[in-house]
């Protein structure tokens, strides 16, 4: 049995955070809590198996925050520092000379072994040192049942890969954390999901991020049951922005569950 899967988001904000040190703007003084954003990642897991997509700067803090304890795998994004330089926390899951299998595509790997060479250098195995069991990613890989499809996506110069949850050919969630550009075939290849979580920076354009009104064009093609905005800079209110989208079509939030019976 692997549903429920329950997705949790460790943080929704894009690379700076919300607030934004020394900005006075209304999100970043608000006190909405929904309004303090740490570097977008989630945390999935299902009653035999838990992972986490993306550790980014503050992931040793979102781990205390969700009282995280189970960790069977990581997954990557990409190799954007807001995306993995919270790789070093990942020691408590590396006790005893485990090793923690890591998941990412061969730019992002190769990129994470010249960051955290320690790590990764066999000659290097000083205990309570992060101990990563690499994966390449070259097409669908399944953790916890749950069917694990890379959806290469276009970002600046990066090559980002979002992620199809699937069960039993249910498409359950897609997770498209950093992109300007959903190229037709992912589109395709995602139609129906039951919830998209996309890249929705903020309302003015931006060179690699897609803006509200790309991200709720690329649902619109989708036609997911619900969309969830993530990777929000500090020029969208949770409150004011979300009054103003359609039904089905939200902002998530740190700490918003999404269930998947
Ligand atoms: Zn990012
Ligand atoms: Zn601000
Ligand atoms: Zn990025």
């Amino acid at each position: 049995m692997s549903l429920p899967l329950i997705i949790t988001f460790l943080g929704t904000g894009t690379s700076q955070g919300v607030p934004v040190p020394r900005c006075a703007c209304e999100v970043c003084t608000s006190t909405d809590p929904r309004d303090n954003r740490t570097r977008s990642s989630i945390y999935a897991s299902t009653p035999g198996c838990a992972w986490v997509i993306d550790t980014g700067p503050e992931f040793r803090v979102q781990c205390l925050r969700e009282r995280i304890d189970r960790l069977d795998a990581v997954v990557y994004t990409h190799s954007h520092t807001d995306h993995m330089m919270g790789f070093d926390d990942l020691r408590p899951w590396c006790a005893n000379d485990h090793y923690l299998p890591v998941y990412a595509s061969a730019e992002t790997m190769a990129d994470l072994q010249r960051t955290f060479h320690f790590a990764f250098s066999s000659q290097a195995l000083i205990p309570g040192y992060v101990k990563p069991h690499p994966h390449l990613i070259d097409g669908p890989f399944e953790l916890g049942g749950i069917r694990m499809t890379p959806l290469p996506l276009k970002h600046g110069r990066a090559h980002v890969n979002g992620y199809l949850f699937e069960y039993e050919g249910r498409k359950l969630a897609a997770y498209l954390s950093d992109c300007k550009e959903v190229p037709d075939a992912v589109i395709e290849r995602i139609r129906g999901v039951e919830a998209l979580i996309i890249d929705a920076l903020r309302h003015r354009e931006h060179p690699t991020h897609l803006t509200v009104s790309e991200a709720m064009e690329v649902a619109g093609r989708v036609m997911p049951a619900a969309t969830w905005f993530t990777h929000i800079c500090h020029e969208l209110g949770h409150a004011a922005t979300e009054e103003a989208l359609p039904a089905g079509t939200r902002l998530a939030y740190d700490g918003l569950k999404l269930e998947f019976r």
